[in-house]
């Protein structure tokens, strides 16, 4: 057990073997996807300008102090602002002036007595009423009081002009791009994302799409890793395939270094006879084997090959996954400049009985729910590094920790969401 590291060391490895991207300035909406690389100041507050929040009328809110359905206050309507529109004669003692959601209050108005609160309030349509004639517009019953300052949206309540409201490493969503549009930004500063090559290794692998003649197996590692990237938001090369040939492995690998900011390889990188992969890569660069005290994926490989960082996933399908998801992402995070690279963790309650030999932490694949409030981590089968179908089954991971014996059903382990 010695020579194993625990799990964390290993994946600080990496973290500590990647840098951020250079960072570059781009329109708002090309920075989707993407991380700042700077903070962001507001040119502009949002709302631009104190408006309503409701469909209804800017009064004084003292006036309507006592109104009620019995004895309603008497208003004259005197002006109407619909959303987009800014002039109207402005509120006084005795006058109100209608309003509509987001337009601006009027001048003098302390407060928006909603629609629904008077005589423009059509109980059986649900529907502001459509007055008559002039005069009917103009007479406004208030049938409750309202706050002052109610309804009203006050400029800047959301970003106020000058406010610094985004900081370096956030990532940029479609809400961000939205709050960015909002108050004038145009560019920002964002880290590039990683490219990342990925190359599958073994001779037993035939392309996805091929007939395996006998003994062979398709390649579904190339695919479940690009395509994990890709739904990560990263940009993946795919290096295709290459047999347990150290010379041919060699010139696809120098082939791809120039291209790629990160390149990961599946297959080849324990002990057996035709494991050439941690040899070759040991060969062109600075890189290092070891074993980790994980479950599954044990033999890992990483390193540079100039200053590109290079990682060897264990050839099973679902250590390639789990040692991509836990020991690669956060790099890959890194280098896209992102400010948290680890996930967040919560405690769930087993189901089932989970046997467990300390020594190795376990990422154990689990179909996460709540029931009645609790979170509840249920498994998915066959725990064998093999069984990829336990791996579709499961929407999260279950970190059972080195030192753990058997669980029983109920023990509260921390998990977290698979990508
Ligand atoms: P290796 O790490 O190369 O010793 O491979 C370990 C196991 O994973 C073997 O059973 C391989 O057949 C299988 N394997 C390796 N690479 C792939 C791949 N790209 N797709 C599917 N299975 C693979
Ligand atoms: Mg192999």
């Amino acid at each position: 057990m010695s020579d194993l590291i625990r799990w964390e060391e290993a994946r600080d490895r990496v973290l500590a073997g990647v840098a951020p991207l250079p960072a570059r300035s781009v329109p708002v909406l090309g920075a989707h996807g993407r991380y700042l690389a700077e903070s962001v100041v507001a040119p502009e507050s949002m709302p631009p300008f104190d408006n309503s929040g409701m469909d209804g009328f800017g009064v004084l809110a003292d006036e309507v102090r006592e109104a009620s359905v019995e004895r309603p206050t008497m208003l004259a309507v005197v002006g109407n602002l619909p959303a987009g529109e800014s002039r109207s004669a402005p509120v006084a003692p005795g006058r109100a002036v209608r309003v509509m959601t987001g337009a601006p209050i009027p001048e003098g108005a302390d407060a928006v007595v909603p629609v629904e609160y008077t005589n423009f309030w059509d109980e059986a349509t649900r529907r502001a009423r459509i007055p008559d004639s002039p005069e009917e517009a103009a007479a406004l019953r208030v049938f409750r009081p309202v706050p002052e300052g109610a309804n009203i949206r006050r400029t800047g309540e959301s970003v106020r002009a000058g406010d610094r409201f985004l900081e370096p490493g956030h990532k940029i969503r479609g809400t961000e791009v939205a709050l960015l549009i909002s108050v004038g930004v145009a560019r920002v500063n964002v880290h590039s994302l990683p490219r990342i090559g990925v190359l599958s290794t073994g001779d037993e692998l035939v392309a996805a799409g091929e007939t395996p003649g006998p003994g062979q197996i398709r390649d579904s590692n190339r695919a479940a890793l690009l395509l994990r990237l890709k739904e990560l938001g990263f940009e993946a090369v795919d290096l295709g395939l290459v047999h347990d040939d150290p010379k041919e492995l060699e010139s696809r690998i120098r082939d791809a270094i120039p291209k790629v900011d990160f390149l990961i390889t599946s297959g080849g990188v324990s002990v057996g006879d035709r494991d050439f992969t941690r040899e070759v890569l040991g060969r062109m660069g600075n890189v290092e084997a070891y074993r980790v005290a994980v479950k599954p994926g044990k033999p890992q490989v990483f390193g540079h090959i100039g200053t590109t960082p290079v990682f060897g996933l264990p050839g099973n399908p679902v250590s390639s996954l789990v040692v991509c998801d836990h020991f690669v992402v956060p790099a890959l995070l890194k280098m896209a400049g992102a400010a948290e690279v680890l996930p967040a963790r919560f405690e769930a309650e087993l189901t089932m009985k989970t046997r467990h030999k300390p020594g190795r932490t376990e990422f154990l694949r689990v179909r996460l729910v709540t029931e009645a409030g609790r979170w509840l981590a249920r498994g998915t089968g066959p725990r064998g590094s093999g069984i990829l179908s336990s791996m579709t089954k499961a929407n999260g991971y279950a970190i059972i920790p080195a030192e753990a014996e058997t669980l029983e059903p109920g023990a509260r382990v921390l998990c977290q969401w698979m990508h």
